[in-house]
């Protein structure tokens, strides 16, 4: 094997390593722009091979797939991080771009053979298509790093496909003849920063996809699923960040701790399928009537908390009210019209240096008055009147 041919069996080598690297990802997180930069590295390393290695066509005409191969990568890569941010692909105009470009590609190859023309044709329109990425996040809010970085080596991508070719070509001249080329500043520079773009844009999505398994993971953890409220790990750690929030900020808060009446019984006359029906109605229904900001998980089997930061008393009791009230509408026909679900509540108000687990605990104490109450009903905490000594 001569240095050259190793040389040039890096740049495959290390478009089929990344090929694969996102597609063990794949095989772990079944989302399709995982697959597709999957299949942009697979095209990228076929591209050189044919390019580098391995031609497919005669001398000529080998520079057709090679070219065709690398726009290919383009639009998949681009498919890739559009598809993470659940955007329409522009497939089409992707498709015509390439079209184009391989229409200039063939013309300057077969028809007047010309170096520059053919990379401008190439390198113009990955770089049109690297525009089109920029155009699709251009609008989105990039609350995180990595939604920055991917942006940013797009536009990148774009600047040194679309700007390269004018400033070097200009300064250089042109080429007397292909070899000439492949010795030039150009063709290293290309390399060079292809290479860097490249291996930047899939440790980027890497990282995406990374960031993205521990966003899903985290929210499983925190979540509840058959309410659609949090659970109660995610509920203690919201609500206490926001009960503090709120303390800092001077306003008010309030807690409601509710149960759903007769539970066990429900479950043993209807089948647990349908006790399963009114929590998730339940779910649904404080999600619908709560106000912005509450903080709503189920934290026991069929009962519920919801912090209201910024809510005085009186607000709470009618919020309490109407998700009493509205439950059994709430149920609609999932569960069989004998039945009529009800659920007590306990409210309590927050008194600065109150913490969390004592504001439930007094909820918790209105809530168990509510049962002993008769159930289907709201109470509120009251303190213990101070009894001052007096002498
Ligand atoms: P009370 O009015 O005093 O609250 O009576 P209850 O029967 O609701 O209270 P108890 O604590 O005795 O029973 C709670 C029942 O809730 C027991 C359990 O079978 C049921 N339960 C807990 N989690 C779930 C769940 O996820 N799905 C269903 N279907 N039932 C559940
Ligand atoms: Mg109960
Ligand atoms: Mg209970």
């Amino acid at each position: 094997m001569n240095g050259q041919l190793f040389i040039s069996l890096l740049n495959p080598g290390i478009g089929l390593l990344f090929a694969a690297a996102f597609f063990l990802l794949w095989l772990n997180r079944r989302e399709a722009y995982v697959a597709y930069a999957s299949a942009a590295y697979v095209a990228t390393a076929a591209a050189f091979l044919i390019q580098d290695v391995a031609p497919a066509l005669p001398m000529e005409l080998q520079r057709l797939p090679a070219n065709f191969g690398f726009l290919l990568t383009g639009m998949l890569f681009a498919a890739a991080i559009i598809k993470r941010y659940a955007l329409p692909v522009p497939w089409r105009a992707m498709a015509v771009t390439i079209a184009v470009a391989m229409a200039f590609f063939t013309w300057f190859l077969l028809v007047q053979p010309d170096i520059p023309g053919r990379i401008y044709s190439v390198s113009v329109g990955a770089g049109v298509i690297a525009l089109m990425i920029v155009r699709a996040l251009w609008p989105l809010d990039k609350p995180h790093l990595i939604d920055r970085v991917l942006f940013w080596v797009s536009a990148l991508s774009a600047a040194n496909l679309i700007v390269r070719p004018v400033v070097i070509l200009t300064f250089s001249g042109g080429f007397d003849d292909y070899v000439g080329f492949q010795q030039s500043v150009y063709w290293t520079t290309v390399q060079f920063s292809q290479a860097m773009v490249s291996i930047a844009a899939a440790i980027s999505l890497m990282v995406a996809v990374a960031i993205d398994m521990i966003a899903e993971l985290r929210q499983q953890v925190d979540d509840d699923e058959l309410s659609g409220l949090l659970n109660r790990r995610g509920f203690e750690a919201k609500a206490g960040a926001a009960l503090r929030r709120s303390a800092d900020d001077g306003l008010p808060a309030a807690l409601l701790i509710a149960d759903l009446d007769n539970f066990k019984q429900v479950n043993d006359s209807h089948g647990h399928a349908c006790g399963d029906a009114i929590i998730a109605a339940f779910g649904a229904h404080v999600r619908a009537v709560g106000p912005d900001g509450m903080i709503a998980g189920r934290i026991g089997g069929e009962e519920f908390a919801l912090l209201l930061p910024g809510t005085g008393i009186e607000a709470a009791r009618q919020l309490a009210e109407a998700v009493r009230t509205g439950l059994a509408g709430a149920c609609g026909d999932q569960i069989p019209p004998a039945l009529t679900p009800t659920a007590s509540i306990g409210l309590a108000a927050n008194v600065p240096g109150t913490g969390l687990s004592q504001l439930m605990r007094q909820a918790d104490e209105a809530l168990y008055v509510a049962k002993r109450s008769g159930r289907n009903c709201v109470r509120t905490f009251t303190p213990a009147p101070v009894l001052l000594a007096t002498a």
